[in-house]
């Protein structure tokens, strides 16, 4: 038997106990005549110790010639520890080792593994085996592990059936790239990897299955950034005769019960926003609520209190003047910010990544007086009026960006993130989940001069926006909402879904606004227009992101640390070195000819 407690289990009750365990050497401490060894496993640490005056020589040697990360196993009493430690669950005891066998030596791992490894992001990921030792990498997996366990118990006792649907399916122009994979038995043809189950869960809706679920593998060849990987995981969902309340109330549910389960907090009604209102208030539709700071728009607000067309930004400043849209956050107590601090937020905005001309501020003195970057420009009483909107009091800071209404609202939006992150106000373990409806359907692409769907070309107009499929007028069609919805916790979106089209026509009638002709619209997607001609019933569903599920429960901004063996921002996988080259031979299997 190589061990009859882990590392974690022993406590002061276990005294007097022959025990023995298994596990890793984390810290050897050779004091001359006392030897300690914390070995630990997925339990925990457990102190051993040697000490010369009882042990034999043999042993003690065996001991001293322990290294780091050495595979051990110890059989000795449980003893109380002379130093107690509360820091870890074993602290009030230590085995006083009688036998101790090296199950295998280790070379000396290329960084600490512990809580604060100095491992860089490179090695780390290179020595992934190594990595995934480490504690703090281990609670998050094993977080995971439950998450998928309980979201699978909820999901079941709703009604919900598990089915695996392909991976090797067709490549499809819309959305993300694709992965391909070619085809040995079909020369010249490729498959492609599934960027998410939709249509074959849609499928199933008309197969009559009624409650659909999967946790499912999904591959999108985008590029890299910390919260997206080139495969991912989604909670993947699909309900038959359903309407988009069903659906929020079910997925409400769900992200209440796991946030029970796995924080144990209970969290309340989640709000809900329309599109519209996320994009006016925030310029986003993911806004982060944990804080305020609202968008106030000084030049044309599209706040019913005021109607169309009231300025508050009177002619005079000619960068202004020119703007279609002049937006102010008010950053609270931030008046005392230096120059120097204004100067480095300037430059900030401006970077390309945000893209702004410039920045504009105004700081509310203790008074009331404002003092800001256009005062040439405005007399006191209009920056007190602009003040006044933002309810900034004094000691508070207002910054304006001006440009293209679209464009500045991204821009602020970044911005806005950005103090509340400074200010402290984006605490991990504050949790704002909302419910961001009525997205738009089409998008238009101005470099391809065509629309796009903004959810996918599977998504239902609301019923009552049908009818404006029919227009030519690029803003009636813009104007068109869906039944389109998506779970925005902390600025983060968890997921999206929408209510289907399941009716043949519209969705030919879907295709040819975003461009298919009906011969394409066939080749691609012939197969669930055929099906939606054998009694497609009404259908809608949602998928949320399992991996950013994970990262926002635990307040972390990677997904990484909570997928297994992640790829870096090249998309490489730098434990097995892929990707990778492949023989000539295979290629030639393939009917691959490389041109070089
Ligand atoms: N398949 C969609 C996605 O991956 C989710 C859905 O509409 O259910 O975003």
């Amino acid at each position: 038997m190589y061990r009859t407690h882990t590392c974690g289990e022993l406590r002061i009750s276990d005294i007097n106990k022959e025990v023995t365990l298994s596990g890793w050497s984390a810290i050897v401490r050779d004091k001359g005549a006392l030897l300690w060894i914390d070995l630990r496993d997925r339990y925990g640490i457990t102190q051993l110790v040697l000490d010369e005056n009882y042990t034999s020589k043999e042993l003690f040697e065996t001991a001293r010639s322990v290294g780091r990360e050495f595979v051990l196993q110890a059989t000795g009493t449980v003893i109380e520890r002379a130093s107690k430690t509360t820091k870890i669950p074993t602290g009030e005891i230590e085995i006083k080792v009688s036998a101790l066998k090296i199950l295998n030596a280790s070379k000396t791992p290329p960084f600490t593994i512990q809580d604060d490894t100095d491992g860089g992001d490179d090695l780390r990921m290179k020595y992934r085996y190594l990595d995934l030792r480490r504690n703090a990498v281990q609670k998050n997996l094993i977080f995971r592990s439950n998450l998928a366990i309980e979201t699978r118990k909820y999901l079941a006792r709703e009604g919900f059936i598990e089915v695996e649907t392909p991976n090797l399916i067709k490549s499809t122009p819309e959305g993300a790239r694709d992965f391909v994979v070619p085809s040995r038995m079909n020369k010249g043809q490729f498959y492609a990897l599934p960027q998410s189950p939709q249509t074959f869960k849609q499928i199933l809706m008309v197969a009559g299955f009624d409650k659909y679920f999967q946790i499912v593998k999904c591959f999108r060849d985008e590029d890299l950034r910390a919260d997206r990987q080139p495969e991912f995981t989604q909670i993947d969902c699909e309900m038959s005769f359903v309407h988009q309340e069903d659906i929020l109330n079910t997925f409400e549910g769900l992200t209440k019960y796991l946030f029970h389960q796995a924080l144990g907090i209970t969290l309340g009604d989640f709000p809900r926003m329309t599109y519209d209102e996320a994009m006016r208030r925030f310029g986003s539709d993911k806004p982060d609520l944990r804080f305020g700071m609202d968008f106030v728009d000084l030049k044309s607000p599209a706040d019913a209190e005021f109607g169309s067309g009231v300025n508050f930004v009177p002619a005079g400043f000619p960068v202004f003047d020119g703007a279609e849209s002049v937006i102010a956050i008010c950053a609270p107590g931030c008046a005392e910010y230096s120059r120097k601090q204004i100067d480095e937020l300037t430059e900030w905005v401006k970077r390309p990544q945000i893209g702004a001309k410039g920045l504009v501020y105004v700081r509310i003195e203790a008074d009331g007086t404002p003092k800001s970057s256009v005062d040439k420009f405005y007399s006191p009483d209009d920056l007190k009026v602009w003040a006044e909107r933002c309810g900034a009091k004094p000691g508070d800071l207002l910054f304006l960006i001006c440009g293209e209404d679209e464009k500045t609202r991204k821009q602020l939006s970044e911005l806005r993130l950005e103090m509340g992150t400074r200010l402290g106000l984006r605490k991990g373990d504050d949790f704002k989940p909302l419910w961001v409806v009525d997205f738009p359907l089409l998008e238009w692409d101005e470099d391809e001069n065509r629309f796009f769907a903004m959810h996918h070309p599977f998504t239902s107009p609301k019923p009552g926006d049908i009818v404006k499929m029919e227009s030519d007028d690029r803003n009636t069609l813009k104007s068109m909402r869906a039944d389109a919805y998506d779970l925005v916790i902390n600025g983060v979106e968890i997921g999206g879904g929408s209510i289907r089209i399941h009716d043949r026509d519209l969705q030919a009638r879907n295709f040819k606004l975003l461009g298919f002709t009906p011969e394409e619209a066939e080749a691609q997607f012939g197969f669930l227009l055929g099906a939606f001609e054998y009694g497609a019933p009404p259908h809608g569903g949602i998928a949320f992101g399992f991996d950013r599920l994970n990262a926002v429960m635990n307040g972390a901004n990677s997904i990484r640390d909570f997928i297994a063996f992640p790829k870096n921002n090249q998309g490489r996988d730098m434990m097995i070195d892929a990707p990778d080259g492949i023989k000539l031979k295979q290629l030639e299997e393939l009917g691959i000819r490389v041109i070089v």
